[in-house]
């Protein structure tokens, strides 16, 4: 058993309103069931989620969160605007983003770009990774999966993993339950994070410095699926998350 994770070459740096897909096109020869990874940096840069720090207006609230935590407010402005909780402030912003995922500074970046300005990661990540996806999809006539990733912190551990944020015709978890295990065990639980696993697999390749390797195409596992699919649906419900209502706890007690 083996699949192969091949770096896409020569992607150019991207620009606003670059055609994404036909330069993953031209770099890769693509193949039903492949696997397209892409580093939501270059989608983010693509769609023009791009932003001069100097240009944005800090509002009350960054005002008032910069003054407890002594970070940027334009920064924390930014933040803001793409999240609908803060978990918490200090000593970084845990936030939920407007699509519902959890985590550091909402995915808002100031690496890979250029000095002054920030990148905003897409703010429908299924929607912006389904259109990349339909497009690959028409221009190479093959099956394609595709998920969009970002780089995320753990809690619990020191170290960031690629995260998917985004997925096209890929589910996003392999249920296991009611396979059996070595010993005929039922199993009860295990729901695997295909995705993730992927996006960390393809991430790898991708590192997160001047690599330039912002799509891989992982070959040789059979995760297509036909269905619409979305990212969303590994967003724990809001009455199983106790880690978020420990973190609310904990707010309320600082405040
Ligand atoms: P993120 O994890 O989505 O935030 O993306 P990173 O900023 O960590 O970048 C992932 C990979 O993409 C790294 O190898 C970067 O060097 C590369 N990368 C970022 N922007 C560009 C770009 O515009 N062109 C190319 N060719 N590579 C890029
Ligand atoms: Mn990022
Ligand atoms: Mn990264």
């Amino acid at each position: 058993m083996k699949f192969e994770a091949i770096a896409v070459e020569n992607i150019p740096l991207i620009h606003t309103g670059d055609d994404l897909p036909s330069i993953i096109f031209e770099n890769i020869e693509l193949q039903d069931r492949d696997i397209v990874i892409v580093a939501s940096t270059v989608v983010a840069k693509a769609e023009g989620d791009i932003f001069r720090l100097e240009d944005i207006t800090p509002g009350k609230m960054a005002l008032e969160i910069a003054v407890r935590s002594g970070k940027d407010p334009r920064f924390i402005q930014a933040v803001l605007a793409r999240s609908k909780e803060i978990l918490v402030e200090k000593p970084f912003m845990l936030v939920t983003t407007l699509a519902g995922h959890t985590c550091v500074n909402a995915g808002v970046d100031e690496s890979n770009i250029e000095d002054g300005f920030l990148l905003y990661p897409p703010e429908d990540p299924d929607a912006s990774t389904s259109r990349l996806g339909q497009r690959l999809e028409k221009l190479t006539g093959k099956k394609l999966s595709v998920i969009v990733t970002d780089t995320n912190g753990r809690a619990f551990k020191i170290g960031q993993t690629g995260a998917a944020i985004g997925i096209y015709k890929i589910k996003p978890v392999k249920r296991w339950i009611g396979e059996k295990d070595l010993f005929g065990k039922i199993l009860e639980i295990t729901e695997e994070a295909v995705a993730d696993e992927l996006a960390g697999a393809a991430n790898l390749l991708m590192g997160e410095g001047a690599g330039g390797i912002p799509v891989v195409v992982i070959r040789g596992l059979d995760y297509y699926c036909e269905e619409e699919t979305f990212i969303t649906e590994i967003y724990r419900p809001e009455e199983q998350d106790i880690i978020k209502k420990g973190l609310r706890c904990l707010q309320k007690k600082i405040e």
